[in-house]
């Protein structure tokens, strides 16, 4: 099971994610983003800082 904690790379957010895989996590962060965070569109810079604060 892999898992993010998006104040990894949000200072202050709490929320935090798991999943299969990291696809599955980054599909969950893109919906966070989106809704909590007003990003329509993840940047690849951010995917990236997602991916390496995955852990599990
Ligand atoms: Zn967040």
């Amino acid at each position: 099971m892999k898992q993010f904690a998006c104040g990894s790379v949000v200072p202050g957010c709490v929320a935090t994610f798991e999943g299969a895989d990291e696809d599955a996590v980054l599909q969950q962060v893109a919906e966070h983003a989106k809704r909590d965070h007003g990003m329509d569109e993840v940047p690849p810079e951010v995917v990236a800082q997602v991916r390496e604060n995955i852990t599990g």
